[in-house]
């Protein structure tokens, strides 16, 4: 297959020229969403990212198989070896079943996807649907010496492993490093026989929810092994892109590397994909520490850092305005700036389907359009550019609404690559709609002008009128907060 596509490899660390080992087909697996809580903003910009890589495969003409986990067993709270399963540690707090918690925000996750239009993967496994298959992966990577038992548990052998393979590579990890520090980190570690040796299958007390039998006794597997399973299960041995956030580089896909090449002998992956962090005030937004915004939120303009509610498509556009491998800063600012942006765009392809050509005239503006979509297919084609892509998109917004203006004449022809650009691009691969929205242009712009009115209403100390404004919106879900600089709303 014909495509220029370079990808930023995190494993080689350097853009290589995307080659997929059986065209037009594609394996592509990303690691779900670990379903204890509410997804919040950050995880969505990981999976934004990875459906943009989706769905611009898929423009070019691949076949994508694309696979992406649920992870409702395995993932212990600090994402370490020890302590209590997370989706596990929520059941017993809400005195419910673990498969309740699962469902519960495997629901959240799905209704989230949908309001930021993500394409459905082709398959979504779970890790508790794959025990007998993540056993067998466990008994492999046991004969083949890369792994022993202890109390009824199942460690990697990184030593062993080490002695054949590079442990370390993908997340930058010096193996010299990792030597020295072996006599201190083992104090302490009881079943360990080499600190860096992680957990693959966890023998479960007696008080664990959450357990199967096992050829070692009661237990769970561990967090990484599922992702091995299922990619090598749904995509082969050898497959072209794994995906995740960064914080996953280590220990998840290292150790997930090192697993697949101790049961089956093969590296896994081709191309490794990991996105940056979204962060608020610099830091990685994050559950744990407090800062997360749930889309929901965002969504109402219902959290205390927020001055109102963003509807879906604009906090899309939002995240799609930086690089994936770039950080991106949550603020106010920004996302004012990007629904301004966003109504701009669609305006302007909203346009462009009732434009007219004209006989003459037209070279200077047809050549530019050819332009224009011969750029936004190379700001793709560089590492899936989608702010750049953006950037391009503007300028044909910028040609649509002049020639709108009759100030510049397009050829037929012309027209029809424009308006072929603006659908590939907008909807096809950046995935945007157009939506009705209670936040959309209209309803901020009337709201502005109500709030003046009771502005005017308060000044003149015409407290019935105010009141009766307040009340009316209380009426319809719209809340007036009054404050020393103004009054602002929340729906
Ligand atoms: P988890 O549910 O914790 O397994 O995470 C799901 C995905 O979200 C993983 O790929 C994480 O790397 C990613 N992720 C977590 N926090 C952030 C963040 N602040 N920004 C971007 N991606 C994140
Ligand atoms: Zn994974």
């Amino acid at each position: 297959m014909k495509n220029n596509l370079h990808i930023y490899n995190t494993l080689t660390k350097k853009k290589e020229k995307f080659e997929a080992i059986k065209p037009p087909f594609v394996g592509l697996y990303v690691c779900g969403p670990t379903v204890y809580s509410d997804v919040h903003l950050g995880n969505m910009r990981t999976f934004n990212s990875f459906d943009i890589v989706y769905r611009y495969l898929i423009h070019l003409g691949y076949k994508v198989h694309y696979v992406r986990n649920i992870t409702d067993v395995g993932h212990l709270v600090g994402d370490g070896d020890d302590g209590d399963d997370k989706i596990e540690k929520k059941a017993k707090q809400e005195q419910i079943e673990p498969m309740q918690i699962a469902q519960k925000y495997t629901n959240d996750f799905k209704n989230i996807s949908y309001l930021f239009n993500l394409k459905n993967p082709d398959i979504e496994p779970t890790a508790t649907g794959h025990i007998i298959e993540q056993i067998e992966m466990v008994q492999k990577i046991i004969k083949n010496g890369y792994a022993y038992v202890k109390n009824g548990s199942v460690y990697f052998d990184v030593k062993k492993y080490m002695e054949k393979y590079d442990y370390g590579t993908l997340s930058g990890r010096k193996v010299d490093e990792l030597l020295e520090q072996t006599r201190e980190e083992l104090e302490g570690s009881s079943e360990k026989k080499f600190f860096a040796d992680f957990v693959i299958w966890k023998n479960a007390s007696k008080d664990k929810l959450m357990k199967w039998n096992n050829p070692w006794g009661e237990g769970v597997p561990g967090w990484h092994i599922e992702c091995s399973v299922m990619s090598t299960k749904y995509l082969g041995e050898k497959f072209d892109i794994h995906g995740g956030g960064m914080d996953l580089k280590f220990p998840h896909h290292e150790c997930e590397i090192a697993q697949n090449v101790g049961a089956t002998g093969v590296a896994p992956v081709n191309y490794w994909m990991h996105t940056n962090m979204l962060t608020v005030n610099g830091t990685k937004m994050s559950k744990s520490i407090g800062n997360s915004f749930l889309p929901h939120e965002l969504f109402t303009g219902n959290h205390p850092l927020l001055e109102r509610g963003y509807s879906p498509m604009v906090v899309k556009f939002f995240m799609l305005q930086s690089h994936y491998s770039s950080t991106l800063d949550f603020s106010n600012k920004a996302l004012q700036a990007a629904e301004k942006g966003f109504q701009r765009l669609m305006k302007a392809y909203k346009l462009s389907s009732s434009l007219v050509s004209n006989k003459t005239n037209n070279e200077e503006t047809d050549k530019k359009i050819e332009e224009i979509r011969a750029n936004t297919y190379a700001e793709m084609d560089n590492d899936f550019n989608t702010a750049k892509t953006i950037a391009q998109l503007f300028e044909m917004a910028s040609l649509i609404n002049k020639i709108n203006d009759k100030s510049i004449n397009v050829s037929e022809n012309g027209l029809k690559i424009l308006q072929q650009t603006m659908k590939d691009f907008i909807e096809d691969v950046l995935g945007l709609k157009q939506e009705e929205s209670k936040t959309n242009e209209t309803l901020v712009g009337v709201m502005d002008l109500i709030l003046d009115i009771r502005k005017n209403a308060r000044e003149d100390k015409d407290w019935t009128t105010s009141d009766l404004i307040r009340d009316k919106l209380k009426e319809l879900d719209i809340k007036v907060k009054d404050a020393i600089d103004g009054a602002s709303w929340e729906v």
